[in-house]
């Protein structure tokens, strides 16, 4: 089996990487805060955390991924307080609007996607066991803070320079920069407006709630146990949040709470201003209005390395459609029974094994999927050189079509497997009939004026002797 390699945030080295028991790897990724629908940029990070699981999966590990849902925190509690409703009457929608736009983007479904509302006797524990150990206290506000002068290494992942700690200062949000590294907020006692939204519950310490990052602490070793392999997020969780998750998770246990950390880059939409097509898009609903498929938004996505910043632009998006029909062409080359001619050669067969070695070996070297794509485009001419020159025998097609299922396993950039809405299958029907009216009319004007019009709509027709048959690009 060849390297697996994977930069690793806390040693800010590239490093190889593999699960602790040989087989599963244990992966917590925080998931998102359901207050409104996630933003693109959350959507680049659950991207990159597909990429992940499906790398390894590809090297032909088990994973075992947990994503949390968020579903009590400062933002929650202020949109519930906000519209007059309970925090289960704003997350509710939003978890389902998340896992639409999940399915939409084609990421596979972790194993769990714990609620921290269902986790609260468990947060609760781990809020006693660091006050039994001395580096949690109850202050005068009622509310259970971390000491992080009493957590030596605190600071570790984000390089915070410890000597601006203020010790003994405090603060109760869940968000506050690297200049307010001060005790933070493990159990916040309840105000007024935490039990009107039904976001209070009782503890040793009173009625309140948990911190944000107490709760992925204590759902993470629930799930997953004290030690995890591996666990992932956008770089603006480093800190606070990632820091203060190992402060209080080694600070209960004494261990390690994960081997490596691993954080994707933002997806810039700034730049996007100025674009006509998607410079208002921010949300995966905003992308489907707008007909970008899932195929194009992940060659997007994947076209650069998880470790650079995007930028989302028309330009880049377009690039990314043309890519993905030119592998749905490939795709249904490949698939279709008049490629196969007799006399084939083994170069066909030996450009499929070459392209999987290498795409392998780009995936395995810290996920770069840009160099898999560039591998896979490669294959794609190759192939069809070699398809135009001299055809290709059944065992060497099914090759070809065995290396692209193999690259595309981790990628799933293959378009159209979504199916077009009963609304646009109607309007295309009837659009092909006005254009079959107009040719035997002979009013060709008409009829390309047609055509023009389905393929703005990214309906590509194709006339033969048994009729027209059309598909979505
Ligand atoms: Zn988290």
């Amino acid at each position: 089996m060849p390297d697996f390699r994977l930069y690793n945030t806390l040693t800010r080295h590239i490093e190889p990487f593999a699960p602790a028991d040989g087989t599963t790897v244990r992966m917590y990724t925080c998931g998102p805060t359901v207050y409104n629908p996630a933003h693109l940029g959350n959507f680049r990070t659950f991207l990159f955390e597909d990429l992940m699981r499906r790398t390894l999966a590809l090297r032909g590990w088990r994973v075992h991924q947990v994503m949390n849902l968020t579903d009590v925190d400062d933002k929650i509690i202020k949109r519930a307080h906000e519209q007059g409703k309970s925090i289960v009457e704003v997350t509710g929608p939003v978890i389902a609007a998340f896992h639409a736009d999940r399915v939409f983007l084609r990421i596979q479904a972790a194993e769990a996607y714990p609620r921290a509302t269902d986790f609260i006797p468990q947060m609760i524990a781990l809020v006693q066991r660091l006050i039994d150990r001395g580096v949690a206290y109850q202050a005068e506000d009622g509310s259970v803070y971390f000491a992080i002068s009493k957590f030596p290494s605190y600071g570790r992942l984000s390089r915070l320079d410890t000597r601006e700690i203020k010790s003994g200062a405090r603060v109760i949000q869940d968000d506050y920069s690297k200049e307010n590294a001060q005790d933070f907020a493990l159990w916040k006692a309840a105000k007024q407006e935490d039990e009107a939204a039904g976001a209070a519950w009782d503890s040793p310490w009173g009625r309140g709630r948990p911190g944000w990052h107490l709760e992925c602490s204590a759902m993470a070793m629930d799930l997953l146990g004290e030690t995890l392999d591996l666990h992932c997020g956008a770089v603006d969780l480093i800190f606070p949040h990632h820091e203060d998750e190992i402060a209080q998770s080694e600070a209960a246990t004494g261990k390690t709470f994960s081997h490596v950390w691993c954080h994707g880059a933002f997806l810039l939409t700034e730049g996007a201003k100025m674009a006509k097509r998607v410079g208002n898009v921010s949300t995966v609903q905003g992308l489907r209005e707008e007909r970008i498929s899932s195929a194009a938004i992940r060659h997007f996505v994947f076209n650069t390395h998880y470790r650079k910043e995007l930028n989302l632009s028309d330009e880049a998006l377009e690039a990314s459609r043309q890519a993905v029909r030119r592998i749905g062409d490939f795709a249904d080359r490949l698939g279709s029974e008049t490629t196969l001619t007799l006399g084939g050669t083994p170069e066909l067969a030996r450009a499929a094994d070459v392209a999987v070695e290498l795409a392998e070996a780009a995936l395995f070297d810290d996920l770069n999927a840009p160099e898999a794509l560039a591998a896979l485009f490669d294959f794609i001419r190759a192939a069809n050189a070699e398809l135009d020159r001299r055809g290709g025998d059944r065992s060497a097609v099914e090759r070809a079509r065995a290396a692209l299922t193999r690259i595309d396993s981790v990628l799933d950039i293959v378009p159209g497997r979504e199916a077009p809405d009963d609304g646009l299958v109607a309007w295309v029907e009837e659009r092909l009939a006005a254009r079959k009216a107009a040719r035997q009319a002979r009013n060709f004007a008409d009829a390309d004026r047609i055509r023009a019009e389905l393929v703005g709509r990214g309906v590509v027709i194709e006339d033969s002797s048994a009729g027209t048959t059309w598909k979505v690009v």
